[in-house]
């Protein structure tokens, strides 16, 4: 029975609250599940539904095995048969689409070794099992240390939740880790505009092959570039809903062009969908017809301007029973496609550890020790890492604290 003031399923359990029902947050909520453990997750946003993070995203091995390790079979079985259709090629082009680079994507059989998922609907997977356990409507505000050890933390709605352990995965802005390493600083890199434009009845007649299932790179004149994803997932999410996790229900997901852009006007940032959109627009005039069509035909209200910001390295923190995992603490350009893959290690590392406390072979102090050390030294390699990319626009901006 899970008792209503504290999330808690038993009274006198090791009992974890994640702040936060993220990528990471969910596969660590996932995991603790599976493993017995007692654990609550608050998040800040009212419901599942999409938040402006793009569209797709690439697992690699470290974020598929950390699924596969995290979650009950048929949920992982379920991402697996929703996966997006793999991209065969990886090809640059000039803006007319004349090719100056193509070379081909080996094959991988969607499973441990990889798969691009859609956003939405990987969350909602993660989501799947844990009615009870995700309080949704919570924005976190800060947390105290109480004198039997556990932690308080407070919400804006002014109610409270106590733990044993408190796990900040609330992203890059965490609220978390502004109190826990308030010296901790994050970058603004670049901005990037992302658009999505559904793929109708014939759509793929008029799109060159150039832009379809390939990693691609339009590269135009004075910075202007254009990329775009095609987004197929492989059976249609509803029917391996019904094959694998009857009675769970998943948002349709018809096929789409995920897009994104450079966004070189600094007074576009703030800008809503409409003008985001006409401003894509204009930075394609000119360019090959297939480009500005995609961009044209857009879901224009699905439009949204992106903040791409790096961590930079923060040394230990001294706390008993606060930690952080993900964006939380080592957010970083998207360009390598590793932070969720990351985030996902994360929840993976920290689950494990926590099933070694709560059944009382290790002390809580040096479990979280161990997870501190090697996801501190792994995450910021690859925040180092993403800062290397071929075609990265130059880091603009200034530091911004965390
Ligand atoms: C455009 C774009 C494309 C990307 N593509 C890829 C890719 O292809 N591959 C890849 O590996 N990574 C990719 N990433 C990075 C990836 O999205 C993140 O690294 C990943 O989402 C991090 O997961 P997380 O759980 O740490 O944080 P998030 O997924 O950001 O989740 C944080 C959660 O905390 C909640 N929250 C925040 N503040 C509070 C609060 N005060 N109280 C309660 N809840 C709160 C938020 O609402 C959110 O649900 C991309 C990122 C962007 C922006």
């Amino acid at each position: 029975m899970t008792d209503p003031s504290t999330g808690r399923s038993n009274s006198n359990a090791f009992h974890v609250l994640i702040i936060g029902a993220g990528i990471g947050g969910l596969c660590l909520a996932q995991g603790l599940t599976r493993s017995g453990i007692s654990v609550a997750v608050y998040e800040r946003d009212t419901s599942a539904e999409f938040r402006d993070q793009g569209y797709r995203i690439g697992l690699k091995e470290a974020g598929a095995q950390a699924l596969h390790h995290c979650l009950p079979p048929h949920l992982f079985d379920l991402c697996v048969a929703t996966s997006i259709r793999q991209a065969t090629r990886m090809v640059f082009t000039d803006e007319q689409l004349t090719p100056k680079f193509a070379k081909p994507v080996p094959p991988v059989e969607p499973g441990q070794a990889g798969f691009g998922v859609n956003r939405l609907t990987l969350r909602e997977i993660l989501l799947a099992g844990l009615d009870g356990v995700v309080h949704f409507g919570k924005t976190f505000r800060h947390y105290e240390q109480l004198a039997d050890g556990r932690v308080l933390a407070h919400f804006a709605d002014g109610t409270s939740a106590t733990a044993d352990l408190l796990v900040g995965a609330d992203g890059t802005n965490s609220a978390v880790r502004r109190q826990l390493v308030p010296d901790a600083v994050v970058d603004e890199l670049h901005w990037a505009v992302y658009g999505r434009t559904p793929i109708a009845d014939g759509t793929l007649d008029w799109v060159p092959d150039v832009l379809v299932d390939t990693f691609n790179r339009v590269i135009g004149p004075a910075g202007a570039a254009f990329a775009v994803a095609t987004c197929r997932p492989r059976e249609p999410v509803a029917a391996a809903a019904a094959r694998l996790a009857p009675g769970l229900r998943l948002t349709d997901q018809p096929g789409y062009f995920s897009w994104t852009m450079p966004l070189l006007d600094d007074s576009l940032r703030t800008a809503d969908a409409a003008t985001l959109h006409q401003a894509a627009r204009a930075m394609v005039d000119g360019w090959h017809p297939a480009v500005r069509r995609l961009i044209a035909e857009a879901d224009v209200a699905a439009t949204f301007p992106v903040c791409i910001t790096s961590a930079r390295p923060v040394p230990p923190w001294d706390s008993a029973n606060t930690t952080l995992l993900g964006d939380a603490i080592h957010t970083m350009s998207p360009g390598r496609g590793e932070g969720a893959n990351i985030a996902l290690k994360d929840a993976r590392l920290l689950r494990d550890a926590l099933t070694e406390v709560a059944a009382g072979r290790v002390p809580l102090s040096q479990a979280k020790q161990h997870y501190e050390a090697e996801m501190l030294r792994y995450g910021f390699e690859a925040v180092a890492a993403s800062l290397h990319q071929p075609f990265a626009p130059a880091a603009r901006g200034g530091a911004k604290p965390a």
